[in-house]
């Protein structure tokens, strides 16, 4: 295949990614369905420690909707790092088949192949889950009570470099190109879903980030989409901000006390919702949501943190940010009570237990058996 044809294949599939998002299903009402399949899935690395804390955890406290049937944990197993190579697919088809399945996902962090690390150029699996369930908005909370800080980051999910980012092309030694891009459909939606967020919350200020100076079309688009959704909410005070000012204003306690809904495209957001995970005490702290029209998946923000696992210290993992995750699935599903109850519990072992992850400290056993305790 030649450059341009690579290039005119990569128009076509967005087109026809465009048309397939136009035809999305509604959203199902949770609260009114008979059963809900929570599809849990381990994943790589520290993935099964935290996973086990929080399956034990949600297993007591739903063990009342679990009895009645209500709710099923169906465990889905294959999405590993081991089984995708074996099967050369980032998620194997049997196993995407499984979690279609299910109504909503608890997900372990997933190990992606990078440059130099002896592994095939599989994609991310959550790239691939994000589109394959066309989860749009990856919605992630960070509080810091003390410092008066509430925020929420509505990254855009799907699209931006990461759409594309195992379909750039090697010319020769020379010259590499990656692509971005941005749909209006797919910015139009994010932003919708944000400004709600910011509305039914007491109508939080809205933050608009990008680089809009610099990729004019793509996050120029962005912000210009955004604005005009910002025009059905005149209630709700708008502005916007470039990606670098916004890393430095987060950390400056001049201005980070103002911000209150962000809405970002996807790679500002992996980056800056890290960083705001870290102000809150670090990535084993901070759960995401990552919402669609028909699926939802709920998981911890950072990796499968290999480096503990060779370290030896993988039972230090803290599994708070699974846990979370499961906070806002349970809140998703219209479990308020339940989520409460939950995030009570892990405030309490934030507050009692130590766990910097680097093998001082509690065990995630000694967090789940805390946890348990305090349910
Ligand atoms: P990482 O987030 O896995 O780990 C970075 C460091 O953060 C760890 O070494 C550890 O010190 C600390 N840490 C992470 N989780 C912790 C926890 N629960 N408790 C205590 N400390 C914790 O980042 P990485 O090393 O850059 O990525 C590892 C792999 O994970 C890569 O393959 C990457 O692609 C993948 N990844 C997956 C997801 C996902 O599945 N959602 C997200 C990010 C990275």
């Amino acid at each position: 295949m030649t450059y341009l044809e690579h290039f005119e294949q990569i128009v076509k599939d967005q087109l026809a990614r465009v048309e397939a998002m136009k035809e999305a299903q509604a959203a199902p009402d949770l609260t009114s369905k008979e059963k809900i399949i929570i599809g849990t899935i381990d994943g790589d690395g520290i993935g099964p420690i935290i996973m086990d804390s929080c399956r034990q955890i949600l297993e007591k406290l739903l063990a009342d909707e679990i009895g009645s049937g209500r709710i099923e944990l169906r465990r889905i197993e294959g999405l590993t790092i081991e089984n995708r190579i074996a099967k050369m697919e980032t998620v194997p088809a049997e196993v995407l088949a499984e979690i279609k399945k299910c109504d909503l996902l608890l997900k372990g962090p997933t190990t992606t192949p990078g440059k130099g690390d002896g592994m095939p150029n599989l994609e991310s699996a959550n790239v691939t889950l994000r589109r394959e369930l066309d989860l749009f908005a990856n919605v992630r909370p960070v509080v810091i009570p003390e410092q008066g800080i509430d925020w929420i980051f509505y990254r855009e999910n799907t699209e931006g470099e990461y759409a594309l980012g195992s379909r750039g092309v090697e010319i020769n030694d020379d010259i590499s190109i990656d692509f971005k891009v941005t749909t209006t459909i797919g910015t139009q939606r994010l932003a919708r879903a944000a400004f709600e967020y910011a509305k039914n919350n007491g109508n939080k200020n809205v933050s608009i980030v990008t680089k809009a100076n610099i990729m004019k079309k793509t996050d120029g688009k962005f912000l210009s989409l955004c604005m005009d959704v910002a025009k059905d909410y005149p209630e709700i005070k708008v502005d916007d901000w470039y990606v670098d000012i916004m890393a430095a204003n987060l950390i400056n306690p001049l201005f980070n006390k103002g911000f209150n809904v962000v809405i970002l495209p996807n790679l500002y957001g992996d980056i800056i919702t890290d960083e705001a995970a870290q102000m809150q005490g670090g990535v084993g702290t901070a759960g995401s949501a990552n919402i669609g029209d028909r699926y939802a998946m709920f998981e911890a923000i950072h990796g499968s943190a290999p480096r503990m696992v060779a370290d030896g210290i993988a039972e230090y993992a803290n599994p708070s940010s699974l846990c979370r995750a499961a906070c806002m699935m349970l809140r998703h599903a219209g479990m308020a009570d339940r989520a409460e109850a939950l995030e009570k519990a892990l405030d309490a072992a934030a507050a009692g237990l130590d766990m910097p992850g680097d093998g001082t400290g509690n065990t995630a056993m000694d967090f789940t058996a805390f946890v348990l305790e305090q349910l």
